[in-house]
């Protein structure tokens, strides 16, 4: 039942397709603008409807333009298997950010197609419409819409800066679908992305087995102290607010550092009134806190509450904090955890497990179907950027273990 298949993805045609494509809203930085249903997506989207139906792949688009190409199995009573991503880049974007995922799965169908190897079921590739975020807020949006947790009409409604909404895009090139979002089925799904963070190159590791995606909670801090005079005001009798601060980042630094692999971060911070003789009156900042295990970041918040109050009686000052908005963790599906597990150590290839720092469609895609992802470096950790890179042979390692775990899952299905 379990004969294994040496199934080889031909990387070099990957790279060849990921420079291809690349063209459609190619920059002269040598990255891709190609924000989601603008004219560069919609010739990447035909050029992709044509690749799959070149393959013999029936290709469907549902009603906010989430495109599933779907390859028969033996079984037709079966739900497809789903490898699935977004072509849509940022204003300044890589060529690798989401894209790898797509054409990463597009060659693994075409390996299976030059083969004329037979799954269980049917295969599927799915791209998702504005994973991006940067044209239409919010970011994940249709897979969003696909897991119920947008609406079809909040979706359409969405305006870009010269307000033109995403439902009139949708209609303008041709891909506002006929099929209700979340009415085109798959049993599983498997998400391959570039890392967008520094660990896998750091280690020497090929491949990222994604566990889940990190819990995420954003919070709000204003210390409010006394402006006073910097020359006049002693020492002992100052309310300084930006001292409180200093305080405080520091005591959520090590917030993170005492819940690792947990980080902790302050990204924004302005002081009042800034001037260089005035003892700081007010500062405002924010906190962002993130772990894996929702039950570790509970425990994170009760850390940072607990050293505010401290920091402020030491320093005289008062504050206010408050949370503005949480993420809960997201964890993977462990079956297909583990069939990315057999996959990568199939293709020999060293590997380790992580969750997932930023936010992906696959986290959404997790609330109503059995999902993972699979990891592969960039150069530095660098992404959202023209400058973002993979080589050849990652691209390729991505592909193969997407590949080996799809064909892994689907022979627990005969
Ligand atoms: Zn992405």
């Amino acid at each position: 039942m379990t004969s294994k298949t040496n199934l080889t993805i031909n990387p070099q045609r990957l790279w060849d397709t990921l420079m291809e494509t690349a063209k459609f809203g190619g920059t002269p930085k040598g990255g891709i603008k190609r924000l989601t249903v603008s004219d560069e997506d919609k010739r990447v989207r035909d050029w992709f409807k044509a690749e799959c139906v070149k393959l013999g792949c029936t290709v469907e688009v549902d009603e906010v333009g989430n495109m599933f190409a779907t390859r028969p199995g033996k079984r037709k009573d079966m739900a497809p298997i789903a490898m699935g991503s977004h072509l849509d880049t940022q204003p300044t974007g890589g060529k690798f950010d989401g894209v790898l995922g797509v054409l990463g799965a597009l060659e693994a169908m075409r390996t299976l197609v030059d083969m004329g190897y037979e799954t269980n079921a049917p295969i599927m590739i799915a791209n998702w419409t504005n994973e991006e975020g940067s044209r239409f807020a919010p970011a994940m949006l249709c897979s969003g819409v696909y897991a119920g947790v947008f609406t079809t009409e909040f979706a359409y409604s969405r305006e870009d800066r010269q307000g033109i909404t995403l439902g009139a895009e949708l209609e303008r090139i041709g891909y506002k679908g006929k099929h209700k979002a979340g009415s085109i089925k798959f049993q599983a799904m498997f998400e391959l992305h570039i890392e967008q963070g520094p660990i896998l190159e750091a280690e020497n590791k090929m491949v990222g087995v994604v566990t889940g995606v990190q819990g995420m909670r954003w919070y709000e801090v204003t210390v409010t102290g006394q402006e006073s005079h910097t020359g006049a005001t002693p020492m002992g009798l100052r309310k300084n607010a930006l001292l409180a601060a200093a305080r405080m980042i520091e005591a959520i630094h090590q917030v993170g550092m005492g819940h690792l692999p947990g980080v902790a971060s302050v990204g924004l911070i302005e002081n009042r009134p800034n001037s260089r003789n005035v003892v700081p009156g007010e500062v405002f900042f924010t906190v962002d806190l993130r772990h894996p295990d929702d039950k570790v970041l509970d425990k994170m918040e009760v850390a940072f509450r607990a050293a505010l109050p401290k920091i402020a009686e030491d320093t005289g000052v008062s504050f206010e904090e408050k949370c503005i908005w949480t993420s809960p963790a997201v964890k993977f599906a462990a079956p297909l955890i583990e069939c990315v597990r057999n996959g990568a150590s199939q293709a020999g290839y060293t590997m380790r497990e992580m969750a997932s720092g930023a936010g992906h469609d696959a986290a959404y895609i997790a609330r109503v179907a059995p999902t993972t992802m699979i990891f592969v470096p960039c150069l530095g950790g660098i992404s959202h950027n023209e400058a973002e890179s993979t080589t050849l042979e990652e691209c390729g390692a991505g592909s193969q273990v997407l590949l080996n775990a799809v064909l892994d899952y689907d022979r627990t299905l005969a």
